[in-house]
């Protein structure tokens, strides 16, 4: 005998938990679509979403009424391509306003050096007797940031190499005969920018090596957030950095960083911020003062 009242039919949802604050769309590099990962995180009860694209907040505008439509909060937010150490870092920007002046200017600035790398590129993949139409390609991911996932998959697709593993291993991945360095900017800028837009700037699945003296430098220049968990971070560095977060007064955050359902346990929401994080990343953007109350969920 059930002892559910008699007017509620339905088993009650549970309330939306959990915020996954690290996700690509066809803006960059990801497969799906802005909309396509707004329903995938409604429909695994996340509470917010950020898109993450590379260097462009593209998306946001595109994504916005999809999440309104469907009342899971859509949190701004950037992935940018940055320098430290002359090493590449990834530092994420949440709650970045996707109308600011700077980040629009960074963004194309970004963009433009990308589309010269990709031509470089496939000039190095030609001249070692592999063929690329660029054009081609252009028309297959009209919106997307080209680099070295879409030369993989293209010379996947055309039977040059087996698989965009070969592609890497062979020809694209880091110092391999193909590649060409990704534009990047100076972490201080990246920092700066995210900053200036109403952001929280967060560095994204640090380096295995990442010493605590680093990370109070970055924190010292405006650092807000770091990553602790995710698919890519291992859960032993993940617990040593949390710890040296609470020691510098650092926001925990993760994300699934999902790209693509391409190996098991890829999925939008496989690695989430908890609510209060949430929270706390929320009261350290420029939306939640009262002068500036701009926030993302409102639009
Ligand atoms: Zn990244
Ligand atoms: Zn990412």
């Amino acid at each position: 005998m059930s002892h559910r009242p008699a007017h509620r039919s339905d088993p009650p949802r549970p309330p939306p938990r959990g915020a996954d604050l690290h996700v690509h769309t066809t803006h960059s590099d990801g497969v799906c679509s802005p909309c396509e990962v707004v329903n995938a995180a409604a429909s695994v009860g996340l509470a917010a979403l950020a898109i993450t694209d590379h260097d462009t907040v593209s998306a946001l505008a595109v994504a916005r009424p999809e999440a309104a439509r469907l009342g899971i909060e859509l949190v701004g937010g950037v992935e940018w391509t940055a320098e430290l150490d002359g090493r590449e870092v990834h530092i994420l920007g949440h709650f970045v306003r996707d109308d600011d002046p700077a980040v629009l200017a960074a963004s194309a600035r970004l963009r433009a050096a990308r589309v010269e790398r990709l031509a470089a590129m496939a000039d190095r993949l030609e001249a070692l007797g592999l063929s690329v139409d660029l054009d081609a390609l252009r028309r297959a991911f009209p919106r997307a940031t080209l680099g070295r996932r879409h030369l993989a998959d293209w010379l996947t697709r055309t039977g040059q190499v087996p698989g965009p593993r070969e592609a890497f291993a062979r020809y694209l991945g880091d110092r391999g005969p193909a590649e060409v360095p990704k534009p990047r900017l100076g972490w201080t800028e990246a920092v700066a920018l995210t900053v200036a837009a109403g952001g929280v700037a967060a560095l994204a699945h640090p380096p295995y090596n990442l010493r605590e003296a680093t990370l109070k430098a970055l924190a010292d220049g405006g650092l807000g957030a770091i990553e602790v968990a995710g698919p890519g971070i291992n859960p032993n560095l993940g617990r040593r950095w949390r710890a040296w977060a609470a020691a510098l007064d650092l926001v925990p955050v993760s994300g699934s960083d999902f790209h693509a359902q391409d190996r098991p346990g890829r999925r939008v929401g496989a690695s989430v911020t908890a609510d209060a994080d949430l929270e706390r990343l929320r009261s350290r953007s420029a939306g939640s003062r009262p002068d500036g109350g701009w926030r993302m969920a409102d639009a």
